[in-house]
């Protein structure tokens, strides 16, 4: 009697719930598994350092639940190693803090820069202004990255810088020069139209930004937000497309006037002024508004031809250069995901161009899919070879002194970017580096 209850005990009680924890368990491992792996393979390609603000995870404190992973809207950027959250992409991280306020152990801090690697801020007061009198900074490149962080800052540092100037003079001086249209740059023209400030914007590629760039459908995530002549805007949960969209409709239709194509060059004190020099001409302004974010300037080759619109510095969608020739520069993962994806269009013929003999600074599985489309015939690879020259129909490339002539209809050029802070530094903003402080 005895035996056939502890039998019915196990078979119906017992048994299923050693099945749960086995398939928890299977579970918990193969997920260790996969992070382990993705953390190996970004240590590998030396991708380790995170952009700006990232978290943080108290070894102590975490107790491996994780929680902050899976809330994370990125994907896999924090994973569980060794039974402990760890950040196991760290260059995807971009500072959306939803790990911090998912643990229930408050074992996630957000901080700027590692021991190993600085981030430079600018020091930047409430109102936005920078040692600087009358020059000030808002979105990202304050530190703060976001959506919703740019176009709020951008919004109130353009109420600032109302409130700073003058009432309106007999000339023709500008109250503010506003540059970069992304969230913070647009939001601030936008407020500088509703505040009738005598504003120019300077917009060195086009409208949105950071976010113009993000792949095709990627998912946004954001919160509403008050953005000046509009109003209340409630996207939360939204794709690229349909932000950039509205963007562009509220651009329209309210007229603000961005000029696109001109990138800051210099700013130099004037008087109670500051002389704006850009690429197309320069101005006079009493404010500056800094809205540049921090991905800074595409890193350009300096060859002739490469003002010719079929050069691009970045890859928005393989899909339009199908049955085109075209050249990829560089050798980091940007540049191999680029010529990776181009070459998988129909008909296109694609060339990798690198000044080195290896890909040393790619991750493993870019620089397998692009040993395989080169067996495949689908992508040529040339090492030790730089850009000599560029015509409407052909590129020139010099390797180790050797002339090589391709036909060509479009050039991707991933060489890195110029970041803001020399530039910063150069005009006299006063900027801290932070490593690894809240
Ligand atoms: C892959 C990725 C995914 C992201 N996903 C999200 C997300 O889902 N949700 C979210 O809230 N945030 C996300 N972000 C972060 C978000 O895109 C940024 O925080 C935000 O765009 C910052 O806005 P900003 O206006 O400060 O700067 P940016 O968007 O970087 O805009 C700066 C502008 O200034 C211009 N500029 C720079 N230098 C000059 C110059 N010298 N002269 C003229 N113009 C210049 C640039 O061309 C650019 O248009 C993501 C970022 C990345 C990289
Ligand atoms: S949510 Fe907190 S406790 Fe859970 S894995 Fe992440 S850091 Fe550790």
């Amino acid at each position: 009697m005895q035996a056939a209850l502890l039998n019915a005990t196990f078979v119906y009680y017992l048994f299923p719930l050693l099945m749960i924890l086995g398939w928890y368990l299977r579970g918990r491992q193969a997920r260790h598994a996969r992070s382990l792996a993705i953390l190996e393979e970004n240590r590998r390609a030396g991708l380790t350092e995170p952009a700006s603000l990232h978290p943080v995870v108290d070894p102590l404190r975490c107790m491996g639940c994780g929680s902050c992973a899976s809330a994370c809207p990125e994907g896999d950027v924090l994973g569980l190693v060794r039974g402990r959250a760890e950040l196991i992409n760290a260059t995807h991280c971009i500072g959306h803090g939803a790990c911090k306020e998912a643990c229930p152990f408050d074992a996630i801090t957000l901080v700027f820069g590692t021991e190993k690697r600085g981030i430079d801020i600018p020091v930047v007061n409430p109102d936005f202004q920078t040692n600087m009198p009358g020059i000030f900074i808002a979105g990202e490149l304050g530190g703060m990255g976001l959506i919703r962080n740019a176009v709020e800052q951008g919004r109130q540092a353009i109420a600032s810088i109302a409130a700073y100037c003058e009432p309106r003079r007999g000339d023709d001086r500008l109250d503010v020069v506003i540059v970069g249209a992304g969230p913070a740059g647009f939001a601030a023209s936008l407020g500088a139209m509703e505040r009738k400030l005598r504003y120019l914007t300077i917009e060195q590629e086009s409208l949105g930004g950071t976010v113009s760039h993000f792949p095709r459908g990627k998912l946004v995530m954001t919160a509403p937000v008050v953005l000046p002549l509009v109003g209340k805007v409630g996207f939360t949960e939204t794709s690229k497309e349909t932000l950039m969209a509205f963007w562009e409709k509220v651009a329209r239709d309210t007229g603000v006037e961005i000029r696109y194509g001109e990138r800051l060059e210099d700013i130099v004190p004037e008087g109670d002024a500051y002389r704006v020099r850009t690429t197309a001409g320069e101005y006079l302004a009493s404010t500056v508004l800094l809205a540049i974010g921090r991905r800074g300037t595409p890193r350009k080759l300096g060859v002739e031809g490469e003002d010719l619109p079929k050069v691009v510095y970045r890859l928005i969608d393989a899909e339009q250069y199908a049955g085109q020739h075209v050249l990829v520069v560089g050798g980091g993962d940007s540049a191999l995901e680029a010529a990776g994806s181009i070459a998988e269009q129909p008909g296109s013929t694609v060339t990798l161009s690198y000044r080195s003999a290896a890909f040393s600074r790619a991750k493993e599985k870019n620089r397998q899919r692009v040993e395989a489309l080169e067996k495949e015939g689908r992508l040529r690879v040339i090492f030790n070879s730089t850009v000599r020259s560029i015509s409407e129909t052909a590129v020139v490339l010099d390797r180790e002194g050797e002339q090589i002539e391709l036909r060509n209809e479009a050039i991707i050029i991933s060489a890195g970017g110029i970041l803001p802070t020399p530039f910063l530094k150069k005009i006299g903003i006063q900027v801290e580096t932070h490593h690894g402080k809240a």
